[in-house]
């Protein structure tokens, strides 16, 4: 049985981050600009309690450098969230932080209170691209921190980005990699946005900085995808979702953003897996209908996004798409023999 999960997501914007990331407006992306204070942390937290339906919720501190943020500060937010655990109402405490702010008294203090994962905002493991992002820390302090975060037993979630100045496929795929040799336990995957009021947009608008394209997102994000799974590392999130203020015309000025990413990125992976038996049904005469049997919860994956992978099916008349449950996830079968695995 799949356990439902829950996150109570409480915005702790910009708190704590000694600098501005050359991307990042957490103000502006999250639209809340004011620390929260013990009684409103309660409110979010109860307001959040009485609707969610869920067997595992999560406390989780987002948008800043938390493990930056006056020490007497984190501990009044923690004492409040694990009063929660120990009443059993909220089973997990989860923050994201920054590498350099990462060592032994804070891990402590964060094992006082209770919190179960920590995420870094690791973005990239490639030095120039660490530096042009204005990042602030080294690529030594990200070994070090995840090293340490699982040396105290807590689960480590890598936060990576695709895209930043001086970014390319190549650097993006080190850093999945280094973070499977790190051993995390845990994956967000986002796009680079230029967002409106950051030095990425001043450097947009210089044009001394290019956005990637969505078509080379989907593509590395579908590549970094198959890795995960085939090392069996979920991904807790990829793309930013849509907000009132995450959206073309609103806070996002430039870059690849799309409503759907992830969906995106599993249309491309199905069409790839697809691809190769196209043309050898097409070169059949006589055989010209294909039959794809896919589970119903990914039948949109093979028609893809505007039924854009059943359009790319040239050359055959007829194709037949057959919705069955004994199809597992990420697979399909083609003309009832062949099943084809779409992250291989
Ligand atoms: S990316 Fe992280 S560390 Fe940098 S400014 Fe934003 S919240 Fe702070």
């Amino acid at each position: 049985m799949c356990l439902k999960h829950a996150i109570i997501p409480i915005f702790v914007s910009h708190m704590g981050c000694p600098n501005d990331c050359v991307f990042c407006n957490q103000r502006q992306i999250t639209g809340v600009d004011v620390a929260p204070t013990s009684n409103s942390l309660t409110r979010q937290i109860e307001s959040y309690l009485e609707t969610i339906k869920a067997d595992v919720v999560e406390i989780a501190f987002f948008g800043g450098s938390f493990t930056g943020i006056e020490a007497h500060i984190q501990e009044a937010y923690l004492e409040i969230a694990s009063q929660y655990k120990m009443n059993g109402r909220v089973h997990n405490i989860r923050l994201s932080t920054r590498p350099d702010y990462i060592d032994d008294e804070i891990l402590l203090r964060l094992k006082k209170y209770g919190v179960t994962t920590i995420e870094l905002g690791v973005q990239s493991f490639d030095r120039s691209v660490l530096k042009a992002s204005k990042r602030g820390h080294s690529v030594a302090s990200i070994y070090k921190a995840a090293s340490l975060i699982k040396d105290y037993g807590f689960e480590l979630g890598i936060q990576l980005m695709y895209g930043l100045p001086r970014d390319n496929f190549e650097k993006f795929f080190f850093s999945v990699e280094e973070s499977i040799r790190l051993k995390a336990d845990c994956i967000r995957l986002y796009p680079v946005l230029v967002i409106k009021n950051t030095a990425l947009e001043q450097s947009y608008l210089m044009k001394t900085y290019v956005p990637v394209t969505l078509e080379d997102t989907i593509v590395a994000m579908a590549k970094a995808v198959k890795r995960y799974q085939e090392v069996g590392i979920p991904i807790i999130r990829l793309g930013l979702q849509r907000t009132d203020l995450i959206d073309e015309g609103k806070e996002v000025v430039a870059g690849p953003f799309h409503p759907a990413l992830k969906e995106l990125v599993y249309d491309w992976l199905f069409f790839e897996a697809l691809k190769p038996y196209l043309q050898e049904n097409v070169e059949m005469a006589d055989f010209k209908t294909l039959e794809i049997q896919v589970n119903p919860k990914q039948v949109t994956h093979i028609l893809g996004h505007a039924k854009r992978n059943l359009k790319r099916c040239k050359g055959l008349k007829n194709v037949m798409i057959i919705q069955s449950n004994q199809i597992e996830l990420n697979t399909f079968k083609l003309n009832n023999r062949q099943i084809i695995s779409v992250m291989k």
